[in-house]
């Protein structure tokens, strides 16, 4: 393993007091894009205490603190323009066994999970897989109840086709020597107790007995994702799509000061409460939590033959994708939200789906230009509505990521034709389009270095295909910054605090181990991040090794 490079800025930083405190960061390499053009920057001075930029590149700067950057590379903090982070945390927060080598292995990792955690009320996790250790047997519930015989375990197999239970787990869902009689489904040792394992259908047994998810383990859940999300660079991330219960703790959160990155939360129009919420109005709190945008869907995938078309699919002749939410159900919804002032951001990935929200989007009534809506995905787009986009100042809001996971896939559902309008961010940059990157996890890895490479490579982290695939869409590095960045806050209505290193906005940076301006585009993804600031505070950073 590479030992990071010693973070000098951090440890000397770490050490100030910084109440109330000016820092100067000199002998720093920063990239900045203003919306224009790109900057680079050799300082930055911001005031911890307020949170705000005061001046950059400016030498005359004596009444500060100096640090001395030691010409580390840093970056604005980067916008997620989609993701799900309730969904994500959620996914961290079961045991994730996935890899360990020994039953032994396997067990301790899911004991330190159980000690971890005391407050869950059941052990859930998944990922074991007895292939990979010396006998290849499968497990039993007498391995688990060393962890624990009180609370109940529950833990999939790899493949979700076989459960692992203790004997806790096994008395609540009613499993015995007597009811597990006749079900080859449950097995059982030559005295024919249960030994824990249940396959396939009998594993109903258990998740009819585990509980819904608490309040308190949705909670814990963001604050895991919102420690991920920091650790790889992320300061401000677009929620797509939360519906009443995530709002309360998202507002709960907020108001605490428990909230370390920002967030821009859309409203799932498909949630019972959503016009209520719309009605309550705008909401910000302190720039760290933002609502004033609703999530609207009309398709579904292109991988799953959801995603809208005006022609057939390619390989699929009888399929032209379905509806999520119908044209009709969108225009109610879009003519509700701009009369509260609130922007849509609708969901779209086949042609015609994208055609069909264009539509709705560009009329008058919807005042686009002031409420910047979106289009989430736009990811098969007719060549013409690639120019309707500019002309009624939509965002396309798009997943560099989606491009290089779906390309075996996408020129079959789509043909030779179509595919010229996929994933058409050059296209759309040329057009003058506001690109906003993201990366929809938990669908795509949460790590936007990962988006920056597949926005300018198109390329997989093997490098294939060779040259990148379509490679005339890829952006450049300054675009993809761009997109992750400035186009971002755009997108959020937030490039009055974020989005660039300016005076005046949100000291909110990163520092990377690389300079993605100068390496080699297929390094890019590599980028780690050794620091996380936000509002002039320090929130994450890499410790020494
Ligand atoms: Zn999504």
């Amino acid at each position: 393993m590479r030992i990071p490079q010693l973070t000098c800025l951090a440890l000397i930083l770490f050490c100030l007091n910084a109440s109330a405190e000016r820092i100067h960061l000199t002998n720093i390499k920063a990239y900045s894009h203003d919306g224009k053009q790109l900057h680079q920057l050799d300082q930055l001075l911001f005031d911890a205490d307020t949170g705000l930029i005061l001046e950059v590149n400016d030498n005359n700067l004596t009444d500060a603190r100096r640090v001395d950057g030691q010409g580390q590379v840093v970056l604005p903090g980067l916008h997620d323009a989609h993701g799900h982070i309730l969904n994500y945390g959620l996914s961290r927060l079961l045991v994730d066994l996935r890899g360990f080598e020994s039953l032994e292995d396997t067990v301790e990792h899911a004991r330190a999970y159980a000690a971890d955690n005391p407050d869950f009320p059941w052990v859930l996790g998944r990922g074991w897989n007895q292939v990979l250790w010396a006998d290849k047997a499968f497990p039993s519930r007498y391995d688990l109840d060393a962890i624990s015989k009180d609370k109940p375990i529950w833990l999939e197999r790899i493949d979700g086709h076989a459960g692992w239970a203790n004997s806790k787990a096994l008395e609540l869902a009613g499993i015995n020597r007597e009811t597990a009689k006749g079900n080859d489904l449950i097995l059982k040792d030559a005295e024919g107790v249960p030994t824990g394992i249940l396959i396939d259908n009998a594993m109903y047994l258990m998740e009819k007995q585990v509980p819904a998810i608490t309040e308190h383990m949705k909670r814990k859940a963001i604050e895991l994702a919102f420690a991920d999300l920091a650790a790889v660079g992320l300061t401000f991330v677009h929620d797509a799509g939360i519906g009443e219960a995530n709002y309360r703790l998202f507002e709960e959160m907020a108001k605490q000061q428990h909230m370390p990155i920002r967030v821009y939360a859309m409203l799932a129009s498909g949630d019972p409460a959503f016009q209520d919420l719309v009605k309550r109005g705008h909401l910000n709190i302190d720039n760290h939590l933002i609502i004033r945008s609703v999530k609207l869907m009309i398709d579904g995938a292109l991988g799953s033959y959801g995603a809208i078309m005006h022609e057939p699919y390619s390989d699929q002749p009888d399929k032209h994708g379905a509806y999520v939410q119908t044209p009709e159900q969108i225009k109610a919804a879009l003519d509700f939200l701009v009369q509260h002032d609130f922007q849509a951001n609708v969901h779209a990935i086949g042609d015609r789906g994208n055609t069909e929200v264009i539509d709705l989007l560009a009329r008058p009534l919807m005042q686009s230009s002031k409420l910047r809506h979106r289009v989430e995905h736009a990811q098969i787009l007719r060549l013409n509505d690639i120019i309707r986009f500019k002309e009624h100042d939509l965002i396309a809001s798009m997943q560099p990521t989606h491009a290089t996971s779906d390309m075996n896939m996408a020129e079959d559902r789509v043909g030779p034709e179509r595919i010229k309008g996929a994933y058409a961010w050059q296209k759309l940059f040329q057009a003058g389009v506001v690109i906003a990157s993201g990366s929809d996890f938990p669908v795509e890895l949460i790590n936007p270095f990962h988006g920056i490479h597949a926005a300018v490579t198109r390329q997989n982290h093997d490098n294939q295909p060779a040259g990148g695939w379509y490679a005339n869409e890829a952006m450049t590095v300054e675009q993809a910054l761009q997109s992750f960045t400035i186009n971002a806050a755009f997108a959020a209505h937030a490039e009055s605090f974020s989005g660039s290193l300016d005076p005046g906005k949100q000291a909110d940076f990163i520092v990377i181990d690389q300079d993605i301006m100068r390496i080699n585009p297929e390094l890019i993804w590599k980028t780690r991040v050794l620091e996380t600031w936000v509002g002039g505070q320090q929130i994450h950073r890499v410790d020494k090794q």
